[in-house]
């Protein structure tokens, strides 16, 4: 057994089963995927600690327990559709992926789409469809989806995601206006019009820039 293994593994009891993840097919997907793969060179030996780290863009790999969290929240099953928003480093997707027929994850940075292209395709992940664009308008060519992740907190639910969202289908995203007072939403949509809403509680992720989220603070106007 190498050491990222014995790491994963004491991360899974430590981490996640002590603090109530039960579900076994994600608690083995986060067995599985290495970790220490999504993040940076330097980063590597601490890829297993109970915290997100720093990756390019000034953006994040999101703490495991999160990750484990809202894949568990959105109850997958193996015929799944799932959209990813925020693919980042790609681990999210990797993650999914180990649990779902299809990933189709989304990223508004181009560098950082193109890497995570670049080390699921190494690391043998081709049910992952990385793609560029601003994730807070969907991904209408795939849907509909049976879930939808998001990994970065918006003021509400983009009214693109629910429309693509299939029947009882699960979406999972942080809704809060700043970084802190952010509670991790459940939407489970049945039939046309309803969506069923539980709070999962208290979160903090970078925001959801775009259209339907935060504005971009970067964008020039002329
Ligand atoms: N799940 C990721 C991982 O495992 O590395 C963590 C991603 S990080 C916490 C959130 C990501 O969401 C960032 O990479 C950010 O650029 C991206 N993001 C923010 N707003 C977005 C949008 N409207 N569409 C697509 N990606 C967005």
């Amino acid at each position: 057994m190498n050491d990222f293994r014995r790491l994963r593994d004491r991360m899974v009891s430590e981490q996640l089963e002590a603090r109530g993840i039960r579900d076994e097919r994600v608690l083995d997907a986060m067995r599985r995927v290495p970790r220490e793969e999504f993040v940076r060179e330097g980063s590597r030996r601490s890829a297993y600690e109970d915290h997100p780290l720093p990756i390019d863009h000034g953006q994040t790999i999101s703490q495991p327990y999160i990750v484990a969290l809202t894949l568990e929240a959105a109850r997958l099953t193996e015929h799944d559709r799932l959209l990813d928003v925020g693919t980042g480093s790609g681990y999210a997707a990797a993650v999914a992926a180990e649990l779902v027929d299809r990933v189709v994850s989304i990223e508004r940075h181009a560098g950082l789409a193109e890497a995570a292209r670049e080390v699921l395709e190494r690391l043998g992940y081709p049910r992952v469809h990385v793609v560029v664009g601003d994730g807070t308008l969907g991904y209408p060519d795939e849907a509909p989806y049976n879930a939808i992740v998001a990994a970065a907190a918006g003021p509400v639910i983009p009214q693109p995601w629910v429309d693509q969202l299939a029947d009882a289908g699960r979406l999972i995203m942080p809704v809060g206006e700043s970084r802190f007072g952010q509670s991790l939403i459940r939407a489970t949509r049945s039939g046309t019009d309803n969506l069923r809403r539980e709070n999962l509680g208290a979160v903090a992720f970078v925001p959801l820039i775009g259209e339907h989220g935060v504005a971009d603070r970067n964008r020039s106007h002329h």
